[in-house]
């Protein structure tokens, strides 16, 4: 089981494996939700997720028509994005406390983003100008 909560600990989560790799997502979008040079996440299935404590101290950002972003109402820490349809929801990787086990990031994606000010790191993963799929 993985678990994970925001900074305050107010709001925490479950859920089980993750159903895709872990990526760093350099996307405008992403670095802005962040504020943060880029976003560490993977998918997992939205029917083994749940929340375990402080769903009410939750809000979500409509980023996209049909995509939420969740955040910590208190803390603002973003937790999760979504895409209402579809049967995964996606995982702020480093709100995780624990189960990710030996798994690693596998990929950057939309290094086109990337602003003029960052560097990508010196590792031997694969760089997307776009996302993978
Ligand atoms: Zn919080
Ligand atoms: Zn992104």
């Amino acid at each position: 089981m993985i678990r994970g909560s925001c900074l305050c600990g107010q709001v925490g989560y479950e859920c089980g494996s993750l159903s895709g790799p872990i990526v760093h997502c350099h996307c405008r979008t992403c670095q802005k939700a962040q504020a943060s040079a880029f976003n560490t996440s993977a998918r997992t299935l939205r029917v083994g997720f749940g929340w375990t404590q402080g769903e009410d101290g939750l809000v979500a950002f409509a980023s996209s028509p049909g995509k939420l972003r969740w955040f910590c109402k208190a803390c603002g820490a973003h937790l999760l994005s979504e895409w209402i349809d579809r049967p995964e929801v996606v995982l702020r990787i480093a709100t995780v406390d624990e189960g990710l086990g030996s798994v690693r990031p596998q990929a950057h994606i939309w290094v086109s983003h990337l602003p003029e000010w960052d560097v990508l790191p010196e590792d031997a993963l694969p760089r997307y100008a776009e996302g993978m799929e």
